[in-house]
Parts: structure tokens; sequence; C-alpha cells
């Protein structure tokens, strides 16, 4: 395809999306904002039915823990986890006409270089590298001031107090890792487990411009799944390991060679491409959600992140990638191994013990080197000062003081000369029955918009010059259309009979009585409406409809009385179209 056609076909989609009520751009009567969208009827249904799926594979079908936290956040929970130093972009403004761009993307897009390493460079470099490419404003040509880095965050006060900062989260994890001790005791005090929380994130993006794929107000599907790292293996890892993966492997993007390995599952734990069991299952579980939405798993790809491409939270990072006709290939989900690193930022900076207790198997007797302070010696000695010199002898490393008092006759409690005499050191034997540690984590991360994209983008269909948008039959925005061949005769009476047995039944179902049949048709393959239901004069007589698909065009005849099971079953992906006729 020519960059032309590629382009007719993007602009072809945002002109369905627009007319039919997939989505628009917000703020339209005051001009538009870009970064914000608004979903549209068929929008809004598509979009929650792929984020159902989501909810199926992970909540329902394991048995993952769902919440849903507030989008404010304290600037203390950003400021520990460390958004409020990482989360910027660096930023040009144009010396002319003063508009603002993400330095990298006009980097990347106009030095036409996929080995651009922009994530790498310091602001210096990016300057002469701009310099060097000759890059100039996209918008009017001028030059632009040095960069500088800017803050994606969206930053707010909480309440009317100006220093009671507060962020709109740019992801959803953190309110999960605060809630770590709750979600832990609602998980049994057993792991591994995970908890999902999908919802809006704000990003202040420099230069929306590309767009459901870059939006300032998105929908995000965070996953933290928390495991031991004494205990790494994956126990469902059997279910998804003959799973092939096609991933663009670091060294292969370093050496920027364009080649794909295609491994399984398996191998890739067995050769440490993938080093978390548990991320190798979630990527394969990534891809299988993007092939239930519509994606074929040719058009998806793993790339995994150079060190300095990583988060800064993230030890092996990959982003799933879909192939899509006006950009190439686009993230659609990150997978972060992301260690101990939040809880334990969380834990330093909250002072909230968020470990957990693991009981060895066996009780372990150790014995432990004991400094006890005297304190018929301790009063004499430090008069008012003796109750503050116990606290710091009890609360000083055992094996400091002893060493101290060994080497230099005496010990240092801060100002205070303690001497041998003034403590007693024994060793006793304790029980340990087990320790405290800070669990792991994987987090799969995706975001509802970019799959609402690539589901609306491989949907998209041209057949006899008329739009079918052939969604997969499980998100398509509406089941079933009902159309009275006629408004008359009563056959438009029995149609709206049939509809609503079906709304009964739980189908979403629309009574489409406007226009010729013809064009009715067109209309629901537009909205992708998998199964249409004509009502005819034959009807009337033997209680039977025409059932017609969408992707093909074939029509059966069934009886109205079969419908409901055929369709329950045929929405389940249990039956054919052709087993619908009778
Ligand atoms: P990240 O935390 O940057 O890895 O983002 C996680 C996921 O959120 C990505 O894989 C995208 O699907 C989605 N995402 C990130 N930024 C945006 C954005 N500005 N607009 C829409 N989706 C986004």
């Amino acid at each position: 395809m020519n960059s032309e056609a590629k382009c007719d076909k993007f602009t072809a989609i945002n002109e369905l999306a627009r007319r039919r009520g997939y989505f628009w751009q917000s703020y339209e009567i005051y001009g538009g904002v870009s970064g914000f969208v608004t979903y549209g009827p068929l929008g809004a249904k598509l979009k929650q039915n792929i984020e159902a799926k989501l909810r199926e594979l992970f909540v329902t079908k394991l048995g993952l823990l769902e919440i849903e936290s507030s989008v404010i956040t304290p600037g203390k929970v950003f400021e520990a986890s460390g958004h409020v130093n990482h989360f910027k972009e660096p930023m040009v403004e144009c010396l002319a006409c003063n508009k603002r761009f993400r330095a990298d993307h006009l980097l990347e897009e106009y030095a036409k270089q996929s080995c651009v390493e922009t994530e790498k460079m310091s602001l210096k470099q990016i300057q002469k590298a701009l310099e060097a490419h000759g890059i100039m404003c996209p918008e009017c040509g001028g030059g632009f001031k040095p960069p500088q880095q800017f803050l994606t965050m969206f930053q707010t006060t909480i309440g009317p107090y100006s220093n009671a900062t507060g962020y709109g989260r740019p992801e959803a994890a953190q309110g999960i890792f605060v809630e770590f001790n709750r979600l832990y005791a609602m998980a049994r005090e057993k792991l591994p487990f995970g908890v999902i929380q999908i919802g809006h994130a704000l990003r202040n993006e420099i230069s929306p411009r590309q767009g459901l794929i870059r939006l300032r107000e998105f929908t995000i599907a965070d996953l933290e799944f928390f495991f031991d790292p004494e205990e790494p293996n994956c126990c469902l890892l059997k279910d998804v390991e003959n799973e092939t993966l096609r991933i663009y492997l670091a060294p292969e993007r370093k050496a920027c060679s364009e080649k794909i390995v295609e491994v399984t599952v398996k191998e890739a734990v067995a050769k440490q491409i993938i080093r978390s069991e548990w991320q190798a299952f979630f990527m394969a579980m990534a891809k299988k959600l993007l092939i239930e939405i519509g994606v074929p798993a040719e058009n998806q790809r793993f790339i995994e992140k150079l060190p300095w491409e990583k988060a800064h939270y993230a030890t092996q990072c990959f982003d799933q990638e879909v192939y899509v006709d006006r950009w190439g290939w686009i993230e659609v989900s990150g997978h972060a191994y992301r260690t101990d690193y939040d809880l334990d930022c969380h834990t330093k900076a909250s002072g909230a013990d968020l470990r957990v207790f693991k009981e060895y198997p066996e009780p372990i007797e150790q014995e432990q080197l004991v400094v006890k302070p005297v304190k018929a010696k301790l009063g004499p000695a430090f008069k008012g000062e003796a109750k503050k010199v116990a606290e710091l002898l009890s609360n000083a490393p055992a094996e400091e003081v002893a060493a101290s008092l060994e080497k230099d006759g005496y010990y240092m409690a801060e100002n205070h000369k303690v001497l041998p005499e003034h403590v007693e050191v024994t060793h006793e034997k304790t029980v340990i029955r087990g320790k405290r540690f800070i669990p792991h984590v994987v987090e799969p991360s995706f975001g509802s918009d970019r799959l609402f994209y690539v589901a609306l983008e491989y949907a998209y269909n041209v057949k006899d010059d008329r739009v079918v948008m052939g969604f997969p039959r499980a998100i398509a925005p509406t089941q079933l259309g009902v159309y009275p061949l006629v408004s008359k005769d009563g056959i438009d009476k029995k149609a709206r009979e049939v509809h609503q047995q079906l709304l009964n039944e739980g189908f979403t179902a629309e009574l489409d009585e406007t226009g010729s049949i013809g064009r009715r048709y067109a209309r629901a393959d537009e909205a992708g409406v998998p199964l249409g239901i004509t009502v005819d004069y034959d009807t009337l007589h033997d209680n039977s409809v025409t059932v017609r698909d969408r992707d093909s065009w074939r029509q059966v005849r069934t009886p109205i009385k079969s419908l409901p099971e055929l369709l329950h079953k045929y929405f389940q992906g249990k039956l054919n179209f052709e087993d619908l006729g009778t």
C-alpha cells in the first residue's frame, strides 16, 4: 500500500468514527482540544466490551482482585514512587510561533532513523541532533529554544491549600501499591496474587497528534501481580507454554537489525529471554487478548526495551506492539518486571510496613548476641541521661557494641562513653519462625484506547464499496439488528415483539425501521452488527425469520422459538453462522 492509501484508510476510519458515533475530538463546539476524546454510543459500548474481555481473562478466569481508586493523588505518593523526578519528557519551543513539541518525537519523525536513541540522550545532545538534522518547527519552520524537561503529570492543589500538591495519576498502579496491606489481607495473606485496576489516567502530553494513540486523558488497565522472589515459578505456565511469542530483542535493536525471534513461552523462559516466568505468562495472555479483539498473531510483536528506555522502576521491560497502517508498530501494552521497587519506596516514605511474613517450614533456632544495659550501673554513671543511654544501647546493633567494647574498651552512645561494666553481653538462643520480605511485582499495563483503535482498524473492511466493520462477535457494540421488511401489515408489530424478546434474553439488539432494507443492512455493517434478523411476510405464517451474516452477507431461515438458544451459543462461539439455519 502506498503512503497516500495509508492516509486514506486512517482518514476514512476517523471520518467513520465521527459520523457513526464511535468517537470524536472533545469540546468541538469550542474548537476542540487535542488529546481528549468523547466516545459516542457505539464507541462507548465497544470500549466497554474490550474492557469486559480484559475482565473476563484476568478477573473472572484468573481470579485477580479488581479495585477502583482515586485519580487525584497526593504529591507524597508520586514523590515516593519517583514519578515527580522521572515522569518528564524533553520539550522544545519554537522561537517564532512559540509552539511546543516533544523533542524526541521530532527527532524520530524527521531524522527517519529507527535507531535514534533519544531516551539515552542528554538535553544538550538532543539539541545538537536537532541542529545536525536541520529540524525546524513543523508549524512555521522556525528554529527552537534549547530543549528542557517538562513534567507530564497534571498538577493541582487538593482543597484550597496551595501547599497541598496533588497530581492526576499518570498510571493506576500506585493506587494498588499504596493499598497493598489491605489487599494482601483480602487475598488471605497468600502469594502469589494479583490486583487489577481499570480507570482513567492523565498525562499532560506535550503535543498529542495521533488521535486515540496519544491522549491526555485515557483509560489504563494496570495489573500488579505480586509473588515471592524465592518462589518465582509460575504455576500457570503449562497453560501457555507452547504459545509462540514474536520478540524483537534488545541486542537486535542495538545492532539496528530488524530481526524478530519466534520462541515458545517455554523456550523464552528456558533461555532467559524473559527473566520472570510470570512476566512470560502475562505476555502470552496479552497476545491472546489481542487475538480475541481481532488482531492476528502475525501483526503483533513484543519489543524488549533498551536499558535507557525502561521506566525508572523496571528491570526487564517489553512493549507489546501492533502494526497499524498509519504509524507502523505502536505500543498497546507494557510489561514491566518492577521487582520490589514500588513497595519498598512506599515503605520507606510512609513508614508503613509493606512486607509480608513468610513462615519457615521448620522454625530455626539461632544463637544471638544480646547487649543488655545494666541499669544499676547506668544510673550513677549517667544520672539524668541514663534512660536515654539505655535506649540507645537497646537499639544499637549488638555486634557493633560488642566489637567496640572489645577493640576500644568503650562504646560511644552518641556522646556518652559506655564502659564494659555498664552492659552485659551474652549469647541467647532464639527461635525464628519466619522472615519478612517485600514481594516482587510483574506488571502488564494495557491502554484501553489503543486497544480500541487497533480493534477498529483491524475490523475495518471495504466490500463492494461499503464499509463492513468485522468486529469479533464478543466485542461487537451491537449484537443483533432487527428489521421489519415493511412497516405495515402487522410485520412492524411482529418485529417489535421479536426485538423485545431478544432484549429480554439479554442481547444487545437494535430495531431499525427506517429506509430500505438494503440501507439498513449497510448501516448495520458500518456498526459491525454481526447478525441481522429480518421479519417478513413468511414470518406471519410460519413464525420464522431470516438471519443475515454481516461478513458473508449470506442468509438462513430460523424459527423464532429457536432463536434465543441458537444465538446464545453463537455469541459464546459454540456455533457458526451456518448452524443457525434449520
Ligand atoms: P506506559 O505506562 O507508558 O507503559 O503505558 C501503559 C499503556 O498505556 C501503553 O501501553 C498504552 O497502551 C497506554 N498509553 C500510554 N500513554 C498513553 C497516551 N498518552 N494515550 C493513550 N494511551 C496511552
